[in-house]
């Protein structure tokens, strides 16, 4: 039998499809908290049929929704932006329940959530594209941004309300509708939304569960003209092959392997609030954060003095019951991801690297818990140096300059983000232009801002996220060129007259 968290009510299991709340009808999915070990729910995945009936009225939605007017639909989002504020702490517990990221870090997610919601709002109805000078002064010439048509958004469970925002919002901001796919491990907060949508069109936003073989039939069906991806780099080459053989828009946010710099003139405090910064960018999340840092090249001249600080704030955090108020970290979302983390640290020990503080299961008999562990010494060919560990793992490799640290920031397959801590303005600008990353974060890691593009170079990702760019990607891009005149032209047959 499924068991809720004290004082929370039964979580609906239900999708929503064509504005109905239907079961599933495909394989059952059991959440399971990751903290306890225990299911919290059985939900029913999509049917394959029940994949077309959210497509189909899908279709059918989007036709009703683009007709609202910008400002209307504005309207719209705003009053789900709304709608999550006033429910913060419902959904906060649910993504708890479900995905064991501490409460606290949950309520934020929500926040910037309903951030996301009300950005877009504003933004779709000021932008519809522009006027360009024309070829002849009498013409008209504008270039008209249109919704792309169906949308299928499909999301990973380490933030799975933001990251399903960030594609939804500015997707129906643009006039599309929207087919939504959670992971499979946490699809209980997207399903919670499903009231919030009560107001739009039916068919406006599909709600589905599933794993990855209902992501599949989403990304094949020939009704879905682009799809918004989070989630592992394999899936998402999968997916961009899918979808080039009907030429479907992409728009994919895949892995990385953040570095976090340290450079010579950060000393004192300064070199203290750097390590708790670096350690929070490490282990936020579990280090379950698409661009937590996961590899820490620090100065030589400060490497001992910074390794010391890191160990000694590691270990003031609390480990524990993600529902608690003071905990700081809670378990990782599930035995697998535990698994992949923890044999990074054991192969990069078995190689020579010193594991300093960390590692194990902070005395929890059950629950997917890995208390923070700092590496010192890890080879550089091992596996949590190059891979994405996706856990709370922070190597600290020592560097002789930042020119090193450049270069093996740069080093990698992936792209997504690289921290700096500095104090020197003229080393600021040019690690920011030198470093290879969709985002370079100076002495402030990790934060985002709904104003500014997110996403990777490389491997990491195509595309971006929020800002403008977040919204032109749900957008097709038409040339409008009006002669009001109808009149023959001097290029036109015969030629040489
Ligand atoms: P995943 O790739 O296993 O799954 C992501 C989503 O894709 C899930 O909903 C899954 O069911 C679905 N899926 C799986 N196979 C599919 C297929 N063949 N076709 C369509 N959909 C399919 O990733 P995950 O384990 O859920 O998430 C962790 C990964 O996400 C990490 O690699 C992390 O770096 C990445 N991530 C990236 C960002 C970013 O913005 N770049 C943010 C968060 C997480």
């Amino acid at each position: 039998m499924p068991t809720y968290p004290v004082g929370m009510a039964s979580p609906s299991t239900d999708l929503l499809i064509d504005g109905e709340r239907v079961e599933g009808a495909g394989a059952p999915l059991a959440v399971e908290n990751p903290a306890t070990e225990e299911t919290v729910a059985i939900v029913g995945s999509a049917s394959e049929e029940q994949v077309r009936a959210a497509t189909a009225a899908a279709v059918r939605g989007q036709e009703a929704w683009s007709r609202i007017a910008a400002a209307e639909r504005a309207e719209l989002l705003h009053e789900i932006a709304a709608g999550l504020r006033a429910r913060t702490d419902e959904f906060a517990a649910l993504m708890t329940s479900e995905g064991g990221k501490p409460l606290v870090e949950n309520a934020d997610e929500v926040g910037w959530t309903a951030s996301a919601f009300s950005f877009y709002a504003e933004l779709a109805r000021t932008q519809i594209g522009r006027v360009i000078p024309p070829v002849e002064t009498h013409q008209l010439a504008m270039v008209v941004k249109e919704p792309l048509g169906v949308v299928g958004a499909i999301v990973p469970w380490n933030y799975p309300l933001l990251l399903l925002a960030w594609k939804l919002a500015p997707a129906l901001a643009a006039g599309n509708a929207v087919v939504c796919k959670p992971s499979e491990l946490t699809p209980l907060s997207t399903l919670a939304l499903a009231p919030l949508f009560h107001a739009l069109p039916p068919g406006t936003v599909q709600l589905l569960a599933g794993a990855g073989e209902v992501g599949s039939a989403l990304v094949q069906d020939p009704r879905v003209d682009g799809i918004a991806f989070t989630g592992s780099t394999e899936t998402g080459k999968a997916i961009a092959r899918a979808a080039i053989d009907r030429m479907a828009r992409v728009n994919l946010e895949m892995g990385g392997k953040d570095a976090l710099i340290v450079c010579p003139d950060v000393s004192g405090e300064a070199l203290q609030i750097a390590a708790e910064g670096a350690a929070w960018a490490s282990f936020l999340n579990a280090g379950q954060v698409c661009t937590s840092t996961e590899r820490i090249y620090v100065h030589a001249s400060r490497y001992d003095e910074f390794v010391a600080a890191f160990v000694a704030y590691t270990g003031t955090l609390r480990i524990g019951d993600p529902t608690q108020p003071t905990t700081d970290v809670g378990p990782m979302v599930s035995a697998a991801q535990r698994a992949k983390a923890a044999a990074h640290v054991e192969a990069a020990v078995a190689a020579g690297a010193e594991l300093l503080i960390g590692g194990d299961r902070a005395g929890h008999e059950r629950g997917h818990f890995l208390s923070p562990a700092v590496l010192t010494g890890v080879p550089a060919e091992a596996a949590v140096l190059r891979a994405e560990t996706f856990g709370p793992v922070a190597p600290i490799v020592r560097v002789g300059s930042v020119d090193e640290a450049v270069a093996l920031a740069n080093g990698s397959q992936y792209g997504l983000g690289v921290n700096v801590y500095t104090t020197d303005l003229e080393t600021s600008i040019g690690l920011s232009r030198r470093l290879k990353a969709g985002t370079v974060w100076i002495n402030d890691p990790l934060t985002d801002n709904d104003a500014g593009p997110f996403g990777g170079f490389k491997q990491s990702g195509l595309g971006r996220e929020l800002g403008p760019e977040g919204l032109e990607a749900f957008q097709e891009t038409k040339h409008v060129h009006l002669d009001p005149r109808i009149e023959r032209k001097d290029w036109w047959y015969p030629y040489g007259r």
